[in-house]
């Protein structure tokens, strides 16, 4: 289970006063995600719903007069300190001279100046700062601590520096700071979650607008929870796979002639079947299913409730499993026992290859699913998944 909310705070505090000796000008945090539904749509220019989590990452920040940015974090020993100025040539040309975990915030920062300076901020409102990051994000599970520490920092900048920018604004930095400065290809999907996010809520985002909406899950008034499965599992080929996907999903939406497979509806399959080969058809199902799995989630959720979305989340890991084929035998047997178990809907979330599979489930069954799905997992002969319920909080905000 997670850590109470308090303590990323308290210890951000605490590492503040460590490198600094004195107190922080405030303290801002921000969630991880979890996507509920709608996956590899995000690059088809698509439909997904991801919620924040109740795990954040707490900067605690304050300025400094001597122009100097300086940056330190619990997830290691390092401590960064350079001037605001040398920001600008860094990023991306010069970005292996930062040890990794520091081009998170430090690429938000250089990527806030940037649009705020594009928005008319005034070139002296950027006085330097301390940040002291800490998390109880698990890092690498699927639950994007990326999208978190980017959060945490830019909401914090944007108050320290008075920058004035928009949560979308800063959901956008963060997702610049990931692709240019860490040289990670994402998607906007995780930063839009994590600065948007409501209690027992999720965001439905439109990736070709950015237009978002917040749909009500209502899990907490049906009694129900929300389980990760992370199978711990990462495999060396993810990279690949995940280009080859994406390659693919491309190549079909030029046989068809439109912008993007967001462009394709389920009724257009069957013509779909015969111009393509039949794995690239498959890849194309899936998004097209997918996209319309979430709208039909969205639906449900309004109209009929939480438990009315499990066949939706079945579906999806199926076609994820067969068409998609992103699945491994680990997040199968996740899934399989935990819908044998009783959960209400069951599927794989995330990019695949690997990672954590994800569980509707009514809140007296946690404990018992969880104890199934470990020994499921002892019995195959897989390695002890790691199993935690995740609630919808809110999303970035200031602290104290
Ligand atoms: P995830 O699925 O958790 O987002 P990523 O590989 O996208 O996995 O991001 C994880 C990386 O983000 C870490 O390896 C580290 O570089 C950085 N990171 C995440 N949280 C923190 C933190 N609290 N402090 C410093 N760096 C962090
Ligand atoms: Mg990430």
């Amino acid at each position: 289970m997670s850590a109470p909310a308090a303590a990323p705070a308290q210890t951000a505090h605490a590492l503040f006063i460590q490198l600094t000796g004195a107190e922080p000008d405030g303290l801002w945090s921000a969630p991880g995600r979890a996507n509920l539904i709608g996956e590899h749509t995000d690059y088809n220019d698509g439909f997904v719903l991801p919620f924040a989590i109740d795990s954040r990452t707490t900067a605690a920040v304050r300025r400094r007069g001597d122009g100097r940015i300086r940056v330190a974090s619990t997830f290691d020993g390092t401590v960064v300190d350079l001037a605001l100025a040398d920001l600008d040539g860094l990023f991306p040309a010069r970005r292996d001279e930062i040890v990794e975990w520091a081009r998170y915030p430090l690429g938000v920062a250089w990527a806030l100046r940037a649009a705020a300076c594009a928005a008319g901020l005034d070139a002296t409102a950027f006085a330097g700062v301390d940040i002291a990051v800490a998390s109880d994000v698990p890092v690498g599970a699927g639950l994007s601590s990326s999208a978190a520490i980017e959060g945490a920092t830019a909401s914090a900048l944007n108050d320290v520096w008075a920058a004035g920018l928009s949560p979308v604004d800063l959901a956008q930095i963060g997702r610049r700071a990931e692709n240019e400065a860490v040289g990670a290809p994402t998607g906007i999907m995780d930063q839009m979650a994590s600065m948007l996010g409501k209690r027992d809520a999720a965001i439905f985002l439109d990736c070709r607008s950015l237009e978002t909406q917040i749909v009500d899950l209502g899990f907490d008034a049906a009694g129900l929870s929300l389980l990760v499965m992370d199978t711990g599992v990462t495999h060396a080929h993810s990279t690949g796979g995940y280009g080859e996907r994406r390659a693919a999903c491309e190549r079909g939406a030029q046989i068809l002639g439109v912008a993007a497979l967001r462009d394709v509806a389920v009724t257009d399959l069957p013509r779909a079947r015969e111009l393509m080969d039949d794995v690239t058809f498959r890849r194309v199902r899936h998004i097209v299913t997918e996209n319309q799995r979430v709208l039909d989630t969205v639906q449900a959720l309004r109209t009929d409730g939480p438990r009315a979305i499990g066949p939706l989340l079945d579906a999806s890991h199926v076609s994820m499993r067969d068409d998609f084929e992103i699945s491994v035998p680990e997040l199968d047997l996740a899934v399989e026992t935990a819908r044998a178990a009783g959960a209400v809907g069951a599927r794989m979330t995330g990019g695949g290859f690997g990672g954590a599979a994800i569980a509707l489930i009514d809140n007296d069954r946690v404990e018992a699913t969880a104890e199934s799905v470990t020994e499921a997992f002892a019995e195959a002969g897989f390695a002890e998944p790691h199993i935690f319920t995740v609630r919808a909080s809110d999303g970035a905000h200031r602290d104290s």
